[in-house]
């Protein structure tokens, strides 16, 4: 409880956030009769060699029904980017769906943000419709950056939409223990998890306005800490001739004009999955060297680290999940990048990897760590947390009860000659049995470790 008095309040912090904001559309996928619905118009043939082929861009409905499948089966959560064209857009028009609601990290954060009582967020999204400028809290702490008469004004997002188009995302939530047959296989989910077929509109560009470009480092003045995310929407090339590198680099400039009046504004790069491993090496290089710290997931760090060349490591995180190797990634990242804190979430653990010498004690990371992991079982059980008192729901999910062995496990690691250098704090997961949702989970619990130790670091500073 005092933990939470403690993070209750984060009125010490301001925060700036670009670049993905979206409408997420849910479906839940409870039982097999959902998935037989999904499959009637294939034959379950043609489905198994789709699997094989494993299409990395949706372009057909069967391309969707195999990578759901695939998903499913391993319980691993996926994100495959949708191709637009005449015949996919009314399928996925026309399926129902339970629910919709602001999706994107920055759209996820900025709310969790607002709620947590943040002294001010900047948030900035390429586009902002109607739609998703309505599924903003309406609160005084939260605002969006518009240009008047060349001058930065800082509006809340409904007073903020531009006639922009929509993008949305579709997102399949299914449970654990589904059982359906694909020929003669039979197939049982093994966990809850999401499937998530990104939209990627044309003429959205991963980029601020230069008008509003020209005013960064007067928001960089403005706030403490920035989150960079999205940068997963970035497609190689564009119609226009314009390429993943052009796009990335404005990314880089935008890092450095926030960083350019206030020296100790500290940057976090939050990670997706990126299907395209060309892009996903080519966003690895660009961006992790511009910031302070990264957040990812297990197959995040295992994608990445594979990309490197780190092939053998990558397969062994991603078969047998050992923390041994999820922290040889960690600090093959951290010195690579020269980051100042890697953090890495699994189903069982938050871990943070740092080089020894920071200024915060154990301790006061530890219980970063801990907020991330109340924020994260409250969202699991809730769906969604709507003030700060939903967190007393969190607070009394036990931590897992593989926790105390992850923490001597991590304690014995830290004493191996290789990691003397570093600090390894592990706080245990409160996983939540039957959760209503698992979006944006990952988005939560990196968020509220990054603030929480931007906050405490302010503390510290100003005493
Ligand atoms: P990501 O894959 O980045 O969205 O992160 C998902 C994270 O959410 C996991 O690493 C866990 O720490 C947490 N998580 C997932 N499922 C649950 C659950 N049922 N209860 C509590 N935390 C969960």
């Amino acid at each position: 409880m005092e933990l939470l008095n403690q993070f209750k309040n984060f009125s010490n912090v301001s925060i700036f956030l670009a670049y993905n904001v979206n409408v997420d559309a849910l479906k839940y996928l409870a039982d097999s009769s959902d998935i037989e619905k999904l499959k009637e118009n294939f034959s379950d043939s043609d489905i198994g060699l789709k699997i094989e082929e494993y299409p990395r861009t949706i372009e057909k409905p069967i391309d969707f029904v195999a990578r759901l499948i695939h998903a499913m089966k391993s319980g691993k959560p996926a994100e495959v980017p949708l191709k637009n064209n005449l015949e996919i857009e009314p399928f996925f028009n026309g399926l129902n769906y339970n629910e919709e609601r602001i999706g994107g990290q920055v759209g996820i954060i900025s709310n969790l943000l607002s709620i947590l009582n943040l002294k001010r967020i900047i948030f900035y999204s390429p586009i902002l419709a109607k739609k998703q400028a309505e599924m903003f809290e309406n609160n005084e702490n939260l605002v969006f950056p518009n240009l008047i008469d060349g001058k930065l004004v800082l509006k809340k997002p409904i007073e903020s939409f531009k006639n922009d188009e929509l993008k949305i995302n579709r997102i399949f939530e299914y449970k654990e223990d589904i059982e359906f047959h694909l020929q003669n296989e039979k197939i049982i989910t093994p966990r809850s998890n999401r499937f998530i077929v990104a939209s990627r509109p044309e003429n959205l560009r991963i980029e601020i306005e230069k008008g509003l470009k020209n005013h960064l480092p007067d928001i960089g003045r403005l706030v403490d800490c920035a989150i960079i995310s999205g940068v997963q929407a970035i497609k190689e090339e564009y119609s226009d001739g314009k390429t993943a590198e052009y796009y990335l680099n404005r990314v880089k400039e935008d890092i450095k004009l926030l960083k350019k009046e206030n020296k100790d504004l500290k940057v976090h790069f939050e990670f997706a999955s990126i299907q395209n491993t060309e892009m996903r090496k080519k966003i690895a290089e660009s961006i992790l060297p511009e910031v302070d710290c990264v957040g990812m997931d297990e197959t995040e760090i295992a994608n990445i680290i594979h990309v490197l060349g780190y092939e053998e490591l990558s397969e062994g995180i991603l078969k047998y999940s050992r923390i041994e190797d999820v922290l040889k990634a960690s600090k093959i990242l951290l010195e690579r990048y020269n980051l100042e804190g890697m953090q890495v979430h699994t189903l069982y653990y938050i871990m943070y990897l740092c080089k020894k010498g920071g200024i915060l004690s154990d301790k006061s990371l530890e219980k970063t760590l801990e907020f991330a992991t109340i924020l994260a079982s409250t969202k699991a059980a809730l769906g969604q947390i709507s003030n700060v008192g939903d967190l007393k729901i969190g607070l009394e999910i036990p931590h897992n009860k593989h926790g105390q062995l992850l923490k001597e496990l991590v304690e014995k690691i830290s004493k191996e000659k290789e990691l003397e250098d570093y600090r390894i704090i592990l706080v245990p997961s409160r996983i939540v049995e039957n959760p209503k949702s698992t979006v944006g989970l990952g988005d939560t619990i990196s968020a509220g470790a990054f603030v929480g130790y931007v906050s405490e670091l302010k503390k510290l500073k100003n005493k």
